[in-house]
């Protein structure tokens, strides 16, 4: 095989397997019932809130030569962020399901990925098998978004997604440092998930999903609008909870206000 065949076999595989993931994703994304039933389940034994839908969220935390990048309780108060602004602003519940500290240095292209577009052409090359060796192995209904913490992302980037395509997010390191508060930043994990669960880009800086964020005087927004929260709600890695399945059970004449018509407008 000749090189240029070797790579554009590469791509062709990567391709097929983001395809083939992002079709699972719109299939699966409008599914509901098994993981849905399971989690109601287990909240009625620990007798939680089952109104809340719930996101499962897994942290990994890689390690270079010196060792971990950070410690998982240098994490905890951005995944409580993204809990609160989740919760207040789309009613999901983010929890998390692990917190994992990979020992040993990680390759340095997974320690330092590039960004966007070429993060992409890296996942379709089948560069970005380090990430996806730490996913959960969960796909389909509930299936947790993986958050890794890479050492730096190329360029002015501090946490990148491809969205559908892929069940992990990278996020910088430097962005759970509170001794650095030019780069400590909790909204960043956050808009994250949000790519992760196909939320774009908003140009309004006092929302989540403002491109740009510059601590400690810049940090964007937390806010949603209704069509975002409904793009969150009918994700595949949101199991929906009590409250969301009765409001879409009304009669059409109390449906009157649903968010559905009002996101269309927007
Ligand atoms: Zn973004």
């Amino acid at each position: 095989m000749t090189k240029e065949s070797a790579v554009l076999a590469k791509v062709l595989g990567g391709a097929g397997r983001i395809v083939g993931g992002t079709l699972r994703s719109a299939v699966t994304d409008v599914a509901t019932t098994a993981a849905h039933l399971a989690e109601l389940t287990t909240d009625r034994i620990a007798r939680r809130d089952p109104d809340d839908a719930v996101l499962r969220v897994a942290v990994v935390i890689l390690s270079n030569a010196d060792g971990p990048l950070c410690q998982p309780d240098d994490v905890t108060p951005a995944l409580d962020r993204a809990q609160q602004i989740f919760r207040s602003q789309a009613g999901i519940r983010v929890r998390p399901v692990s917190i994992r500290v990979v020992s040993g240095p990680a390759p340095e292209h997974a320690l330092r990925p590039r960004a966007n577009q070429k993060l992409l052409l890296d996942d379709l090359l089948g560069r970005t098998e380090w990430y996806r060796r730490f996913e959960p192995g969960e796909s389909g209904v509930g299936s947790p978004v993986t958050v890794v913490v890479v050492e730096e992302i190329a360029g002015r980037t501090t946490g990148c997604s491809l969205g559908m395509t892929a069940d992990w997010v990278v996020c910088q390191a430097s962005l759970f440092d509170k001794n650095n508060p030019h780069t400590y930043d909790e909204s960043v994990l956050a808009h994250e998930l949000g790519h992760a669960l196909n939320l774009p880009h908003h140009k309004d800086n006092k929302n989540l999903m403002f491109p740009s964020s510059s601590p400690p005087g810049q940090v964007r927004g937390t806010e949603l609008q209704g069509w975002q929260k409904l793009v969150l709600g009918g994700n595949r890695h949101v199991i929906p909870g009590l409250r969301s399945r009765t409001e879409g059970k009304r009669p059409p004449a109390a449906a009157a206000g649903d968010p559905a018509k009002t996101a269309a407008s927007e």
